[in-house]
């Protein structure tokens, strides 16, 4: 059986204690025969600022680069708000980002059947949905320039951001948005705005050239990004792979977790391309933050992070029939009444994190 080189970085607040039960689920693939792991830790985040002085050491880099998936809790928490910005516990994340070269974020929303009534909509437009929105990472209006804000004569201000996107950049994240369709429903939808942008107009050109010449067998369908925001909240099961440049994938990335629930629920996975050793560089980690307020507690919903394991097991490793047990289990544990705190409903008491974890170990 192969071995994997998991890297497992928990970071700050309450990623160490969804961390903790994602250990438990790791522990119980390799006890049943599953898959194998060598699993080593590491700081980031304010954790490494604390023992290195900066939130991303350069040997920690190395041994996410030698990993075969990197699993990441989350960073920051107001004990690091004064530390200087290039050092601050979210730099450390960006450069992981950066410099292992993770254009793909994929954001799945997931209406579980026993919480579709925590959903911002109504339970008939959300129970069943499955969407997988494909985030274009590491280009776009975050890091085009220019990006400034000058003075101009008369001493107002002037502030630009520019907005680049190359064939290859498209191409690439066009590539991974079919080719988990093929694996899907054989569906894509591509959202940008061509009436206003030049970049939309590259971008749909680009998605149709990749489409008609390798995956004619996709159905593919252009949406306005504006359009497509909003038949999210009208009728979101219409839509199966979402792929999107990163300023539009921000945002409709966030108003599709909202159809689903609490931010604890949320898995992610950053991919990047394939190396030498015939792996693609990934980490995985929950959509949501370091959650200050409630950490140390126990209030913690693991199944963002637990899920984001799952993807992993999929995505990393084609490990998908153990991926399925793992998302097989989260289903039925929700389904037999375990709720953290975050997804309580009335009337129902809730567990603890470590709970939680227990629970979906059990029905594993
Ligand atoms: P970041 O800037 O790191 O993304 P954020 O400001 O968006 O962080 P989060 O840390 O994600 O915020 O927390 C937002 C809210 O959601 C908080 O009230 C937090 O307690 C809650 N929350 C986040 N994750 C979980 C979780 N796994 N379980 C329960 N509640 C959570
Ligand atoms: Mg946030």
């Amino acid at each position: 059986m192969t071995t994997y080189k998991l890297l497992l970085l928990p970071g700050d607040g309450i990623g160490p204690e969804v961390m903790a039960e994602v250990e438990k689920v790791v522990g119980w693939l390799k006890r049943a025969g599953l898959a194998d792991f060598e699993t080593e830790r590491d700081l980031v985040g304010g954790a490494a600022i604390d023992v290195h002085g900066k939130p991303l050491a350069d040997e920690t880099l190395a041994r996410a680069d030698a990993a075969d998936a990197i699993l990441l809790g989350a960073v920051g928490g107001p004990k690091w708000n004064g530390v200087a910005y290039d050092i601050r516990p979210e730099a450390g994340l960006l450069r992981l980002r950066k410099d292992l070269g993770l254009f793909a974020n994929l954001r799945p929303a997931i209406c579980y059947p026993a919480l579709a009534d925590a959903s911002a909509l109504k339970r008939e437009l959300v129970e069943g949905l499955d969407i997988m929105i494909v985030r274009e990472l590491t280009g776009g209006v975050y890091f085009g320039e220019p990006k400034e804000i000058t003075t101009l004569e008369d001493g107002s201000k002037r502030a630009v951001d520019t907005q680049v996107y190359t064939t290859a950049e498209i191409e690439r994240i066009a590539h991974v948005a079919f080719d988990l369709a093929r694996k899907r429903s054989g569906r894509v939808a591509s959202a940008e705005k061509n009436n206003v942008m030049k970049t939309g107009v590259l971008w749909k050109e680009v998605v149709t050239k990749v489409h008609a010449e390798h995956y004619s067998e996709v159905e593919l369908e252009h949406v306005l990004a504006d359009n497509c925001a909003m038949q999210l909240v009208r009728r979101p099961k219409q839509f199966d792979v979402l792929v999107t440049d990163n300023l539009f994938g921000d945002v409709l990335s966030d108003v599709a977790a909202m159809l689903t629930g609490s931010l604890g629920m949320l898995p992610s996975a950053s991919l990047g391309a394939t190396d030498a050793r015939g792996t693609r560089k990934a980490l995985y980690e929950p959509v949501h933050g370091s959650a200050p307020d409630i950490a140390g507690k126990g209030y913690a919903n693991p199944i963002a992070m637990i899920g984001s394991l799952a993807m992993c097991l999929r995505y990393s490793f084609g490990l998908g029939e153990a991926a399925d047990l793992v998302e097989g289990a989260i289903t039925r544990a929700l389904a037999a009444g375990a709720r953290t705190r975050d997804i309580v409903g009335v009337g129902q008491t809730p567990i603890s994190t470590a709970e939680m974890g227990d629970a979906i170990l059990r029905e594993l």
